[in-house]
């Protein structure tokens, strides 16, 4: 996207000189479904950003135009306690959610364009969320710490969205920086920026190009699984807060205690938390083989202990792992469709995304889209 051009759409569609804020969409790289059981996230931003232009108002409406929807709405700020089931809640959330935090808005005029693919499991929502919120900001000459950026777009999507996301996506989409993945303790919200250096490796997403509708309602449904979990062992660990705090001995004491499903659910979710730990110990000695390998694991367990994976995701994976110089492939994000990362020696990934592309496409008849991404900086003014 072109900086210029940009400005000249948004002249356009609105009057006034743009301030541009962008935000990225980001890909995790281990530690799934761990965020709200309070344990550890290795995500990176990516180099596709969402971008917001801005102009204020004075008239307390807010006039959203998505490139991507191709639609235009106008909100009035005096009347924005309640979702509208629509692509624009993300950024009406994120203006009550600040409003919320005591900022009045003046109004404004806002042109969205994003880079993220949508609805694909990089996290399109939080890059859309965190450059709203720096856009809207400034229209009240205010400032928030990245944590608490993060948090409020947390409390948009959870209480205006109504999507009870972790904080994951928006803390990396604040906090992400170049050459470097963040690991993240959703508890403390403690981070580590981790170098990785995209020299002898590349990280190489993958899209299904599937979305199963089940996904939101199975993602609360693993929720109060975990949570049952907890309550249960609780009675052996008094104390316990969330299944982060069970180590995997614990846990091997107990399990046979828990229902089965609950079992496999608690299972995965403290491995994950053991796999994302070691991760950072991999990557720290420069280990990539270690690092593929609790990859390749996170996802078995994903699929098997957790059932949150696709049919589609799965034959991605395969179809990756059975490529030459792949280090690890599993699927990111929540599941049920949307996209795989694989880790991948830097010269064998043009034959990849060819070999890739053309299996998937034979086995299922859907052209996968396949990105090659560096890790990114976060959310920024565009200057
Ligand atoms: P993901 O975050 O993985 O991309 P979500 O379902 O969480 O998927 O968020 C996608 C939703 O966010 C879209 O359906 C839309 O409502 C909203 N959205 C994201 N980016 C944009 C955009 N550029 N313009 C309008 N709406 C967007
Ligand atoms: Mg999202």
């Amino acid at each position: 996207m072109d900086r210029k051009q940009f400005i000249k759409k948004f002249e356009h569609h609105f009057a006034g000189e743009p301030r541009l804020f962008r935000a990225p969409g980001r890909v995790n790289l281990i530690g799934e479904h761990t965020d709200y059981n309070d344990g550890f996230v290795f995500p990176m931003a990516i180099e596709f950003y969402t971008t917001v232009a801005i102009v204020p108002t004075r008239d307390r409406k807010l006039y959203i135009r998505s490139e991507n929807m191709d639609e235009l709405i106008a909100i009035d700020l005096d009347d924005n306690e309640e979702r509208r089931n629509h692509w624009s809640d993300y950024v009406s959330g994120m203006a009550w959610a600040l409003e919320k935090e005591g900022f009045r808005l003046p109004g404004a005029s806002l042109l969205i364009e994003s880079e993220v693919p949508v609805g694909a499991g990089l996290s399109s929502s939080a890059a859309l969320e965190m450059a709203s919120a720096l856009a809207l900001l400034s229209t009240v000459g205010g400032e928030l710490d990245s944590q608490q950026l993060a948090l409020l777009g947390q409390r948009a999507e959870n209480q205006f969205v109504g999507m009870n996301c972790g904080i994951m996506d928006q803390f990396i989409s604040v906090h992400g920086k170049k050459d470097h993945a963040l690991f993240l303790d959703c508890r403390t919200l403690d981070y580590e920026l981790v170098p990785l250096k995209a020299d002898r490796v590349r990280i190489v997403i993958c899209n299904t190009m599937v979305k199963h509708e089940l996904g939101a309602s199975e993602y609360n449904k693993r929720r109060a699984e975990c949570e049952k979990g907890v309550e249960l062992m609780s009675a052996d660990y008094p104390g316990i807060k969330a299944l982060r705090d069970v180590t995997l001995k614990q846990f091997e004491k107990v399990q046979h205690k828990l229902p089965e499903v609950v079992r496999r659910r608690c299972r995965h979710v403290i491995t994950e938390d053991e796999r994302t730990q070691a991760s950072i110990a991999a990557l720290n000695d420069e280990d990539l083989e270690e690092f593929g390998r609790l990859m390749n694991a996170s996802h078995d367990s994903l699929r098997d202990d957790y059932e949150v994976s696709c049919k589609e995701l799965d034959l991605m994976v395969d179809i990756a792992r059975s490529q030459p110089g792949v280090l690890g492939a599993r699927m990111t994000g929540g599941g049920f469709g949307g996209c795989t990362v694989n880790l991948i020696w830097a010269d064998a990934v043009d034959d990849f995304v060819e070999d890739v592309a053309r299996e998937y496409r034979e086995s299922i008849g859907l052209q996968p889209a396949i990105y090659i991404s560096v890790p990114s900086d976060g959310a920024h003014e565009w200057i």
